[in-house]
């Protein structure tokens, strides 16, 4: 609407206008509860049937066969990254890592406090530009789960399939923070998938734990007790006071790509919003650039840099000035980045483009 900006920024993000009015409408008075749902107890019926609801229809958005418990938890993807290895492994396991961004690399870092992780592959020599053909992965068969990054929001490399982990266990763990619900996922190649909420699916404040049943009960003795899936899992996500608003959120969102027609659908509209910019940033003559290996852009975070470097900060004001907002690339790599999560409209993109072609016809 005419007062919204087209905001692409990497987390916290754009969200469903229409959900976010809906939201506005009960925000007062939900559904004739008469409160809000941030004044509800969390053990009240009320608020049981939207987290009910919440899971029942990620369930179903995502195909989540019943063999994996869903889990709604707080602390941010950060808190996996200690969250698993402490519920997965003992102190001396050995574990695998792939790191083709700093999320993998974070993720790694954390996990040295709680086992013996390895980087079996990484990007960083070459910026965090390609993941690694899965054929040439030497991985170690007694880690106990090989760990990989889904999608790197602030590089933009996605996995487009999947490795196969070669460890005893079978086990393949992934961080989908920035490409959670943006396509289809078969989730039975996954020992555990987790993701914060504030990209594709909600506000901050909520993170996504999907984990395989037996793999919990075993947590190091250390693990605290709110880091400890078997908790989380007997208790339904409600063993202390959950992210209620958010969850609620959350819901919304699921309800919304349902209503969409489903991931694969919301897969089919983001390609076509990653190719219209990639393609303008390729057939720039060089005037835009966009250092990841083709094969393994992102569809929800393009980085780019402008031949004329000089030129990014002029980029970005005259784009926001057009109500295009949260451009400039992580601070870390510098150039721009737009972000175009399931809730940014192809309008959005297809502005982002016009004005690029506009700016480079100006500068050039
Ligand atoms: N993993 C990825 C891929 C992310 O993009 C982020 C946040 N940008 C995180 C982990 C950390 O998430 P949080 O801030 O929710 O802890």
């Amino acid at each position: 609407s005419l007062d919204r900006v087209f905001n692409f920024a990497a987390g916290p993000a754009t969200l469903p206008e229409n959900m976010l009015k809906k939201a506005e409408s009960e925000l007062y008075n939900w559904r004739g509860s008469g409160m809000s749902v941030m004044e509800m107890s969390h053990r009240g019926k009320e608020f049981l049937s939207i987290i009910q609801k919440a899971e029942s229809d990620l369930r179903a958005l995502l195909n989540i066969p019943e063999e994996y418990a869903v889990l709604f938890l707080q602390g941010g993807a950060t808190s996996q990254f200690a969250a698993i290895p402490l519920n997965l492994c003992k102190r001396d396991d050995p574990v695998d890592y792939v790191v083709t961004g700093s999320w993998g690399d974070k993720a790694f870092k954390e996990a040295q406090k709680f086992c013996k992780p390895s980087v079996i592959w990484s990007g960083k020599s070459e910026k965090y530009t390609k993941i690694p053909s899965f054929d040439g992965l030497e991985q170690n068969p007694d880690a106990k789960y090989l760990h990989i990054c889904a999608n790197e929001t602030i590089h933009g490399v996605e996995f487009k399939d999947y490795p196969t982990p070669k460890n005893n266990d079978r086990l393949l763990i992934a961080d989908m923070s920035s490409n959670f619900c943006s396509k289809p996922v078969d989730v039975s190649k996954f020992g555990l998938i987790y993701a914060g909420a504030q990209k594709n699916v909600g506000p901050s404040g909520v993170t996504i734990v999907i984990v395989r049943k037996d793999l919990i009960g075993n947590a190091q003795e250390i693990t605290p007790i709110m880091f400890d899936y078997k908790i989380h899992v007997e208790n339904n996500s409600l063993y202390n006071t959950p992210p209620c608003y958010g969850i609620y959120m959350c819901g919304l969102v699921f309800e919304d790509l349902l209503a969409q027609g489903g991931l694969k659908e919301v897969e089919k509209k983001n390609i076509k919003k990653a190719q219209i910019l990639y393609d303008a940033i390729d057939e720039s003559n060089g005037f835009y650039r966009c250092p990841v290996e083709k094969s393994v852009r992102s569809l929800m975070n393009v980085p780019f840099t402008l031949e004329k470097s000089d030129l990014e900060a002029e980029f970005v004001k005259e784009a926001a000035k057009e109500k295009m907002v949260q451009l400039k690339g992580h601070r870390s790599v510098g150039g721009m980045r737009a972000s175009i999560y399931n809730a940014m409209p192809l309008a959005g993109v297809e502005k982002l483009v016009a004005f690029m072609k506009d700016f480079q016809a100006r500068h050039a």
